[in-house]
Parts: structure tokens; C-alpha cells; sequence
């Protein structure tokens, strides 16, 4: 039975992806420190034998018994919200963030290297900063504020986009980089402070639904499950060592019509209200995928309103 190391397994994509690799009937250590991943997204996993959870912090070495041979290491650990509003957010834990990404991606490079294991590192679309092209493509190099609030998580990705690359040149590992752009669907955290949560949350709650800025910033957003196929596509694939792809979903919109859309789609009595914009938001992200299409064969399939439809339901539920 192939093992697979999945690092940030407690959060919202870790999460789906170690239940996809279980069903896959693969055994699956999921590592988390639970700073921003939740232990109720992998409670339903415990009891099956094939998963382990070790609770352990990326930065740190790792030893177990456990970790007689590893085939696969996924590395997601990190927080990912911008928000400061929430707990959660990469915000208010600045320092854990660029630690994860920098000091942890070495540690787990080093375990890929030491049980000849495939990698995975997962970057962002952060990396690209507030682009000044429209439908960012792997060569683009970004518009990065170096020191800017949000740097902490965007230089951290660029730290460890680096760090992989140094171990493919260096030692040979076969690691790749996918860089991911929104993503939504169940197992979100509601106090997360992402714009879906946040806009399911108050619509269903019939409070009041808060764009910041004036809601013409634009994003794409991609169903989990799609982008949970294309992570395993990426370290699946033949070919993909040392490559970089853009994983996301192109169906751009604004900011207020996602809000709009929301709104219609619960039901809601909720008003569209504004706030402030926050510091180095972005003011457009649209990933091109030509190349995880060609190299991976992969596109997602789940449009906007299915996997709203989805991630209201639960938001509902819980
Ligand atoms: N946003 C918003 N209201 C909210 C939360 C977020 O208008 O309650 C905006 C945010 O300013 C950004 C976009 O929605 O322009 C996406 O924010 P998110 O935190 O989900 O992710 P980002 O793409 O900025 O990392």
C-alpha cells in the first residue's frame, strides 16, 4: 500500500484530500499543528486504519514511528487567510507563516529526499501580487510588495517555490509547484474571513453582506474538488518534476456580483453594504490554465452555481 504525507491534512483542501486518497485505498499521514486546520475536518477519518494523524508542527523535524517509507508528500501547510479580521488569518500569525513556508517546506524537502519521495508544494496566486496582467500565466513573475501586510504569505510561497526548485537542481527530487487560485466549497471555516465563507455565512444569517472597497476587484473561483483532482494530477502526471501550474478555476467575477449571486441564491433579505478595502488587495486574479490543461489533462468541471449550491447546503447544515 502506497503512503502519502499529507502536511496542513487538518484544513479545508488538506482535509477533502486525505479522504480522497483514503478511498483511493491509500494510506495517508495527515501532519498539522492545527494553528488554522481544524481537527473536525479529519474527525470522520480517524477511525479508519489507513490514516494516522500526527499533530506536529512543519517547522520542526519530524520523527515517528510511523515513517518507515513515504511515497508522496503533499506540503499545504500553512494558513491562507488574508482576512485580519479573523483569527485564522496569515495575518496574525505572520511569523508561523512564513516559518511554514520556509523552514517547513526544508523539513519536508529533506523527508522527500531522505525516503526518495515524490513532492508537491503548494503555492498560491499570491505569488503573482496585484498582477498587471490580466489571466496570470506560470511565467509571470508578479507585483509583489516585499514588506506590504499580505508579504508574509506571498513572499513566504516565493521563499518556497525557491526552496523546492533548489532541491529539484540540487538533489534531483522530484517535487513540482502548483499554484493555486481560490478555491471554495464544504469544510471552509466560517470564522476563516475568505469571501465565499464570509458571504454565505451573512446571507444566511440575513446580516448584512460586506464588500470591501467598492466590489469591482475581481476573482475566479474554483470548486474543491476540482482542484483536489488537480493536485493529484500534479503529482501524479509523468513529466511534471521541476514544472510550476497554475490550478484554478478562469470564470472571472467581480466581487459584488459574487456577493449579488450569493444573495439570489440563498434567499437572502440581507443588504449589500461596503468597507474598507484592505491594504495590497488585489485587483484582479485570473489564473490561464493552458498548462495545467495540457501537461495534466485537467480542467475544472463544476461551475460557479453547482458549487455554491454545495457550499451553501453545508454552511446550512453546520
Ligand atoms: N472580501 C470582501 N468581503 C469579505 C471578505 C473578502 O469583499 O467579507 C474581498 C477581499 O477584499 C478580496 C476578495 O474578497 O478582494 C477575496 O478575498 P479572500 O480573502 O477570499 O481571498 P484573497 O483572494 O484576497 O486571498
Amino acid at each position: 500500500m502506497q503512503k502519502i504525507l499529507i502536511a496542513g491534512g487538518a484544513g479545508f483542501i488538506g482535509s477533502h484530500l486525505c479522504e480522497s486518497f483514503l478511498d483511493e485505498n491509500y494510506a495517508v499521514i495527515c501532519v498539522d499543528n492545527l494553528i488554522t486546520g481544524d481537527k473536525k475536518n479529519i474527525d470522520p477519518l480517524i477511525k479508519n486504519s489507513n490514516f494516522k494523524f500526527i499533530n506536529h508542527d512543519t517547522t520542526k523535524f519530524l520523527q515517528s514511528d510511523e515513517l518507515t517509507e513515504i511515497d508522496y508528500i503533499f506540503h499545504l501547510a500553512s494558513p491562507a487567510s488574508p482576512n485580519k479580521k479573523s483569527p485564522r488569518s496569515y495575518i496574525n500569525h505572520p511569523i508561523e507563516t512564513l516559518l511554514a513556508n520556509s523552514l517547513g517546506t526544508y523539513e519536508l524537502l529533506e523527508l522527500a529526499k531522505k525516503f526518495s519521495a515524490k513532492f508537491l508544494y503548494v503555492s498560491s496566486s499570491e505569488i503573482y501580487g496585484n498582477p498587471t496582467i490580466s489571466q496570470q500565466t506560470e511565467d509571470y513573475f508578479g507585483n509583489v510588495n516585499p514588506n506590504g501586510i499580505r508579504s508574509v504569505y506571498d513572499e513566504g510561497k516565493r521563499f518556497g517555490e525557491a526552496m523546492t526548485m533548489a532541491y529539484v537542481r540540487k538533489f534531483g527530487t522530484d517535487a513540482r509547484i502548483v499554484r493555486i487560485f481560490n478555491t471554495y466549497g464544504p469544510k471552509m471555516q466560517k470564522d476563516d474571513g475568505r469571501v465565499i465563507s464570509n458571504f454565505i455565512n451573512q446571507a444566511i444569517e440575513n446580516k448584512q453582506i460586506t464588500v470591501y472597497g467598492d466590489g469591482n476587484q475581481t476573482r475566479s473561483f474554483c470548486y474543491v474538488d476540482d482542484m483536489v483532482n488537480g493536485l493529484k494530477l500534479a503529482m501524479f502526471t509523468p513529466g511534471t518534476k521541476g514544472q510550476v501550474m497554475n490550478l484554478g478555476n478562469p470564470d472571472e467575477k467581480t466581487i459584488l456580483e459574487i456577493a449579488r449571486i450569493i444573495k439570489n441564491m440563498v434567499g437572502s433579505s440581507s443588504e449589500i453594504i461596503h468597507e474598507e478595502l484592505p491594504e495590497d488587495d488585489p485587483e484582479n486574479r485570473k489564473p490561464d490554465i493552458e498548462k495545467a490543461k495540457r501537461l495534466l489533462k485537467w480542467s475544472p468541471k463544476i461551475n460557479l452555481e453547482d458549487g455554491l449550491k454545495k457550499t451553501i447546503e453545508y454552511f446550512k447544515k453546520i
